[in-house]
């Protein structure tokens, strides 16, 4: 379950849980519950301390987006029932690479757009634009009526180049 624990820290996967529950303070601690095996309802609150009311609406918002899912089984003496919680962390993983494929399929349309094209900025550094927009508008910025000038832009070629190896 190292691999479960590590997750946890993974700024990503803190977005994305907070994306689903609203509520990364309690979520945290209760997927870590999950992950050591303490799989009701009620070991979650007593293990946390979160109250039942709140652990239940995370588990159920969790269940919601597929990343948690749940067994019902009835208490022969009681006939309780119990719910045993299972949290599918393969499912946050394929949610965090389809993010990721995302995010560098917009970087490498940002690269493309960087590299097929002039850029100029206005004297405020404010407002930029592409060569026709520029041209369009006699080289004066629409918006706050300061000269257009031309940007090197080869930092920014750079830096989405080495954003790109970071993240494939
Ligand atoms: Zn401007």
């Amino acid at each position: 379950m190292d691999g479960g624990a590590k997750m946890l820290d993974d700024p990503t996967f803190q977005e994305i849980i907070i994306d689903i529950t609203n509520d990364e303070e309690s979520s945290v601690p209760i997927i870590e519950c999950l992950l050591k095996e303490k799989t009701t309802d009620e070991e979650i609150a007593e293990e946390t301390e979160i109250r039942l009311n709140i652990v239940r609406r995370i588990l159920y918002k969790l269940y919601d987006a597929g990343v948690a899912t749940y067994k019902r089984s009835k208490d022969p003496e009681t006939q309780w029932y119990t719910y045993s919680w299972r949290f599918e962390q393969e499912k946050i993983t394929d949610i965090i690479s389809r993010k990721y494929e995302k995010f560098s399929k917009e970087i490498e349309k940002s690269l493309e757009y960087e590299e097929e094209n002039m850029f100029f900025l206005c004297s405020s550094n404010e407002h930029r634009y592409n060569f026709d927009e520029a041209s369009e508008n006699n080289f004066q910025c629409p918006k706050c009526g300061g000269a257009l000038e031309y940007q090197d832009n080869s930092t920014i070629i750079v830096e989405l180049k080495q954003m790109m190896e970071k993240i494939t």
